[in-house]
């Protein structure tokens, strides 16, 4: 196989992890760019749009993860690039300017050091070779060792590693091989560790995914953890990847499930997004995240509405007096249009939130939570 061919399978195999492929619209990490199925778009950290390159180094798995479709007694075709095959496509990219950065993952070849030096060997030669002083993304192979880890770290701008579950008992219905405390959580620790305050890594971000839908978990499990990454553990992203049908063994309980209501488990990535942004963005607390006896999340309604809807003694709010942390709380106002309404509030009296650009649907549900 040439260069392109390899590139045009190991690409559409990379598609399922989104812990780098933030969009800027929805469904955005789902996108391939016209001139490859490699380009993702993204948002950049300052804002703005811009294209990623997104591969696998291989698909030459001896895992055997059954949500994956990858693992080893599946029968596609595999393959694997030399670290040169990718670092020269990606700079003639870089050259063209039609990519802002690399996004790099494989499968396990072999053992998971033996994978990590190709991997860090990309970087390198992008580093030292070609004086690349931009964006690299780099996987973390679980099971790698601490010192792949910190070769990984001295070249990356982001590294990530998938936790895939909440805890190890859920863990273990997907992957025989693999030991969740041992190759997932000790590595989430040591990059913790690496990026802490003082740390010589401290410049660079972390990041993380769940699947959602695979093992069985609860909504309420995978939020738990979520908090723990970013309060504990201090991740910037924790991305969540709805398990798709036909991807892995018949025998896990996410592929039986998904025959029964498919479009529940893309609903149920959309609301621990939307739950994810509270924590993040909203100061929102653990306990102010809400779940069905089943510890699930609503999926008819969002996160902050399930709230607002179990405090009708916090409404209504000022919308002239309330403090940022209290308007965050009213739902249809996000951080954007409290910024605004902070500002205007200096200059004058909001009398009406038209003036402010809310609309629709969005001032109707406003309305029912705010006083001016
Ligand atoms: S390690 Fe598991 S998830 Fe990763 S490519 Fe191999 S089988 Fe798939």
């Amino acid at each position: 196989m040439d260069t392109i061919e390899k590139l045009k399978i190991l690409s559409e195999d990379s598609q399922y992890d989104l812990a780098c492929a933030c969009g800027t619209r929805k469904d955005d990490s789902r996108r391939r760019g016209l001139d490859g199925k490699w380009l993702y778009p993204v948002t950049l950290p300052q804002g703005g749009y811009s294209v990623l390159l997104k591969t696998l180094l291989s698909n030459a798995c001896k895992n055997d993860c059954k949500y994956c479709p990858l693992r080893s007694e599946t029968n596609v075709r595999r393959c694997t690039l030399h670290p040169e095959e990718i670092a020269n496509v990606f700079m003639e990219y870089v050259r063209r300017k039609k990519v802002f950065g690399l996004f790099l993952s494989s499968a396990v070849i072999g053992n998971p050091d033996h994978t990590m030096d190709k991997i860090n060997a990309v970087a390198h030669i992008l580093r030292y070779n070609h004086n690349y002083c931009g964006y690299i993304h780099l996987k973390i192979i679980p099971g790698a060792s601490d010192a792949a880890i910190e070769d990984s770290f001295s070249l990356a701008s982001t590294v990530s590693l998938n936790i895939e579950t909440p805890g190890k008992n859920r863990f273990k219905v997907l992957s025989g091989k693999k030991d969740y405390e041992n190759d997932i959580i000790r590595p989430l620790k040591l990059m913790s560790k690496l990026t802490g305050a003082g740390n010589r890594f401290e410049r660079v971000k972390c990041t993380t995914q769940f699947i959602v839908g695979a093992s069985d978990e609860t909504d309420s499990e995978i939020v738990d953890y979520t908090f723990g990454l970013y309060k504990r553990l201090n991740f910037k992203r924790v991305y969540f990847s709805a398990y798709q049908k036909g991807l892995g063994s018949p025998e896990i309980p996410g592929e039986r499930q998904f025959l029964a209501s498919p479009e529940k488990f893309f609903m149920r990535e959309h609301r621990l997004y939307q739950a994810d942004f509270l924590i993040r963005r909203y100061g929102f607390h653990k306990q102010d995240i809400l779940f069905n006896e089943q510890g699930n999340l609503k999926l008819d309604k969002d996160p902050k509405e399930i709230w607002a809807e179990n405090h009708p003694e916090f409404y209504p709010v000022s919308i002239n007096r309330a403090d940022r942390e209290t308007l965050l709380r009213v739902p249809g106002l996000g951080p954007h249009t409290v910024g605004i309404m902070l500002k205007v509030r200096h200059e004058r009296k909001i009398t009406c939130l038209e003036d402010l650009g809310i609309r629709g649907k969005r001032l109707a549900k406003v309305k029912n939570y705010v006083v001016f």
